[in-house]
C-alpha cells in the first residue's frame, strides 16, 4: 500500500497531502478481490485446491513449459529446484553476484558453495565470458559444479544464446531465475523457458504478485514432480503418514493462487504500463551526458524495473545526489543491487569480478516504475527530475 505523508496537516487540504511514490508497490484492484472471495466460499482453503492447478497450468502455458509447481515463494522454488538436481554439500553453484540474496541463499541452503561471477555492463546480466572462464577454472580443479543460476535482471533475459551452449559443454545443468521476469521475451522465446527449469516469484514488489509466492517450470516431469513431493513435506502415497524423504512446507495456498490468476489476466496491461514509465524515462534522459537506461535496448524485456547508471565525471553529478532529492519529495529510489561478493555474510566467498557490478551499485539508481503508479505521479517524478536536471 502507498504510504500517505502529510505535507502540511495544518493546512489540511485535499492538495496538501502527498502520497509517497514508492518504487514498485502492488497493484491490485476489484479484479483480485472477486477472485479472492470466489476461492474463499469455495471451501478450498488450503495449500491445494483447483486454484491452484488452474494457476500452474498457466504459468506453464505463458513460460512455454509443459509443468509447473506452485509454491510459496521463488527461494523455494529455487531450493527445490537444486535439491532436484543433486545439490550436495561440497558442490559449488555459479551465481551472478549482482542478483537479489535469494538467489545465493538457496544455494546456502543445499549446503553447497555459490560462487560468484561478474555482469556484462550494458545489462547487469551474468558474463558469458567469465562464466566459461569460471567453468573451465572449476572443472581444472577437480569440483563438481551442480547448476549455474543465471537470473534475468530487472526483467531483461540473460544472454542464453551464449550462457546454455557454454553450460552444456561443461554438462553443468541451467536453472533460469526468472523471478523478475514473467512476461519478459528473448527473441521469441519467453522468459522461464530457457535451462532445465526456471522459477518465478509473486512476491508483493514484482510483475505480479500473490502477495508471496512463486512457481517452478520444467519440461522435465520427473523434476517437476520431485519437487512437488519435496514441496509437500516428502509425503509417500500411502494412507499414513510415512516419510523417507526430508521434505519442506512450501506449496502454495490455493487463495493466493487465485490473486495470482487476476494478476496473470492483467499482466499484458501492466507490461504496458511498466514499459510506458521506461519510455518515458529514456525521454527524460536522452540528452543528459553520463547517463544511461541500465539494459541494451532489448525489447523484450519486461521492464520490471527501470534503473539509470551515471557516469558522475560526465553529468557532473551523482547517482546519490539525484536519489537525495527524490527522496525529500516522497519519491523513493534504490540502489541497483548490492554485489553478493561485498555482502558481510558471503564474506570470504569464491568470486570472478571484473568489477561491472561494483560500478552499477556505485552509479545504478532504480526509479519508480510499477504498474500502478498513476500518470499524475509519474509526471510528479518527471517534474522533479527535470528540476534537478535543470539545475545542474
Ligand atoms: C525476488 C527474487 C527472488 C526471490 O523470490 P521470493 O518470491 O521473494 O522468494 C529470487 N531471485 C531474484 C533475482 C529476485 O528478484
Amino acid at each position: 500500500m502507498a504510504v500517505r505523508e502529510r505535507e502540511n496537516a495544518s493546512r489540511g487540504s485535499v492538495e496538501q497531502i502527498a502520497e509517497r511514490i514508492l518504487l514498485s508497490p502492488p497493484d491490485v484492484g476489484p479484479l483480485e478481490e472477486s477472485y479472492l472471495i470466489s476461492a474463499l466460499r469455495s471451501g478450498w482453503v488450503a495449500p491445494v485446491g483447483p486454484e491452484v492447478d488452474a494457476f500452474e497450468r498457466e504459468i506453464a502455458a505463458r513460460t512455454g513449459r509443459s509443468h509447473a509447481v506452485a509454491l510459496s515463494s521463488g527461494t523455494a522454488g529455487l531450493h527445490l529446484a537444486l535439491l532436484a538436481l543433486g545439490t550436495r554439500p561440497g558442490d559449488v553453484v555459479v551465481v551472478p553476484t549482482l542478483t537479489f540474496v535469494a538467489t545465493a541463499n538457496a544455494v546456502v541452503y543445499t549446503g553447497a558453495e555459490p560462487i560468484f561471477v561478474d555482469c556484462q555492463p550494458e545489462t547487469g546480466n551474468l558474463d558469458p565470458d567469465l562464466l566459461e572462464r569460471t567453468l573451465d577454472e572449476l572443472r581444472r580443479a577437480g569440483r563438481r559444479v551442480a547448476a549455474v543460476l543465471p537470473v534475468d535482471m530487472f526483467g531483461q533475459c540473460a544472454e542464453y544464446d551464449r550462457i546454455l551452449p557454454i553450460c552444456a559443454a561443461a554438462g553443468v545443468p541451467v536453472v533460469e531465475d526468472a523471478a523478475e521476469a514473467l512476461g519478459a521475451v528473448r527473441g521469441t522465446a519467453p522468459a522461464g523457458s530457457f535451462g532445465h527449469a526456471a522459477v518465478l516469484s509473486f512476491n508483493g514488489n514484482k510483475i505480479i504478485t500473490t502477495s508471496g509466492g512463486g512457481m517452478l517450470v520444467s519440461d522435465d516431469v520427473e523434476l517437476v514432480d520431485r519437487c512437488r513431493y519435496l514441496s509437500t513435506q516428502a509425503r509417500q502415497p500411502v494412507p499414513h503418514y510415512e516419510h523417507t524423504d526430508t521434505g519442506y512446507n512450501y506449496r502454495l495456498s490455493n487463495l493466493l493462487a487465485a490473486l495470482g490468476r487476476a494478476q496473470l489476466r492483467r499482466l499484458d496491461g501492466m507490461l504496458t504500463r511498466r514499459r510506458s514509465h521506461r519510455e518515458r524515462y529514456a525521454k527524460l534522459f536522452a540528452a543528459v551526458p553520463g547517463v544511461r537506461l541500465l539494459g541494451d535496448g532489448d525489447t523484450g524485456a519486461n521492464c520490471w524495473l527501470t534503473s539509470i547508471v551515471v557516469d558522475p565525471a560526465r553529468a557532473g553529478w551523482r547517482a546519490a545526489d539525484l536519489a537525495a532529492r527524490l527522496n525529500s519529495l516522497g519519491i523513493e529510489t534504490r540502489p541497483i543491487w548490492k554485489p553478493m561478493h561485498l555482502q558481510p555474510v558471503f564474506a570470504g566467498a569464491h568470486s570472478v569480478l571484473s568489477g561491472a557490478a561494483e560500478q552499477l551499485f556505485v552509479d545504478g539508481l532504480t526509479l519508480p516504475s510499477g504498474s500502478a503508479m498513476t500518470d499524475r505521479q509519474a509526471d510528479r517524478v518527471a517534474a522533479a527530475i527535470g528540476h534537478f536536471l535543470a539545475e545542474q
